[in-house]
């Protein structure tokens, strides 16, 4: 039979995914019919966004499942009336880009780039930066972003701390777990990235406690969720001088309101949740190869843990 695959990501998406996913699914060799607008009752896959129009699922009685084209799934994993499997997004585009922006702004603080960018005043400042090798980073969260971001920093020559929920072993990396390990992964970080979901066990884990544990100057750069950093306990870190600076990139309003004093803030650098995107392209074929796993009753990748929350 061929499955009904809802387009449920609104209009400006379906513009940038319908040529895709039709590409995709043909690639993938399902007869599948993808519309933007289709019975909840027909519909045998919901292709979504969190911001959807869709937040009953009670009407898709015979959905397979959800799958959603972002790799955070905070807005939905909670639904009382989602009952079918959620996958998330893996997509390997938004990993190289994820490893792309952490690389870089760890580079600009490693570099002490922003001496000479900001600083042409007829001053010759001779400090060289030290080598990696002497500049300790710690990534909090050691998923499909963490890792390859962990592993980038690595491969550039920074020792590199993981710390995650479960025990790992990634070659090059000490990888940490547990309240004893994230103390550790703390005091050794003089860049500390950010790459944990939101849930309820790590909302505010960053709190005045947890940030007095880093070292003096230590950079935070957060392009995982605004709510992992208590915001007020950031800010008194940075007032105080304790921390370096912070490069954040996600916040628990956005669009960051222009009244917040992250925007003022001389050692706060403000992204506009750009450090990574789901690619149209390479997500696509993530999209069609779970359908088509689906129609062979074969396991969906990247299914969210409802229980954990990621
Ligand atoms: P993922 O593959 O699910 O990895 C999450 C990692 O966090 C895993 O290593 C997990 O540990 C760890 N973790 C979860 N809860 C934990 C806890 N309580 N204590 C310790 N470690 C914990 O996720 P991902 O694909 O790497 O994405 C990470 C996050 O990046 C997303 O959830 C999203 O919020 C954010 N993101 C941001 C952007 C952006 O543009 N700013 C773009 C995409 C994603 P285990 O390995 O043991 O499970």
């Amino acid at each position: 039979m061929t499955p009904n695959v809802l387009f449920a990501a609104g209009d400006a998406q379906w513009r940038v995914y319908e040529a895709p996913l039709r590409r995709a699914l043909d690639r993938a060799g399902v007869a599948a019919t993808l519309a933007p607008d289709l019975p909840p009752a027909e519909v045998d896959y919901i292709v979504y966004a969190p911001d959807s129009a869709v937040q009953d699922f009670t009407p898709f009685t015979r959905a397979h499942a959800v799958l959603n084209l972002w790799a955070g799934v905070e807005k939905i994993v909670g639904n009382p009336t989602l009952h079918i499997p959620l996958a998330r997004m893996v997509d390997h585009g938004l990993t190289q880009g994820m490893v792309e922006w952490v690389t870089g702004h760890a580079l600009r603080h490693h570099l002490g780039m922003d001496t000479h960018i900001l600083h042409q005043d007829g001053v010759w400042r001779p400090d060289a930066p030290p080598l990696a090798s002497d500049r300790r980073v710690s990534v909090l969260g050691l998923g499909a972003l963490g890792a390859a971001c962990a592993r980038m920093l690595a491969h550039l020559g920074f020792p590199v701390t993981g710390w995650s929920r479960s025990p790992k072993q990634i070659d090059g990396l000490r990888c940490l777990s547990g309240e004893d390990g994230l103390r550790a992964a703390l005091q050794e970080a003089d860049i500390l990235v950010l790459l944990l979901p939101l849930t309820p066990e790590t909302e505010n884990l960053l709190n005045a406690d947890r940030l007095a544990l880093l070292p003096p100057g230590a950079v935070i750069l957060n392009p995982g969720r605004g709510p992992l950093i208590d915001d007020d306990a950031l800010l008194a870190a940075l007032d105080r001088g304790h921390l370096g600076h912070a490069t954040l990139d996600v916040f628990r309003t956005e669009p960051l309101p222009p009244e917040h004093p992250f925007w003022a803030h001389p050692r706060v650098t403000v992204t506009p949740h750009i450090a990574s995107e789901t690619r149209p392209e390479t997500a696509a074929e993530v999209i069609a190869e779970n359908i088509r796993r689906g129609e062979a009753c074969q396991p969906l990748l990247h299914l969210v843990d409802r229980d954990a929350g990621y």
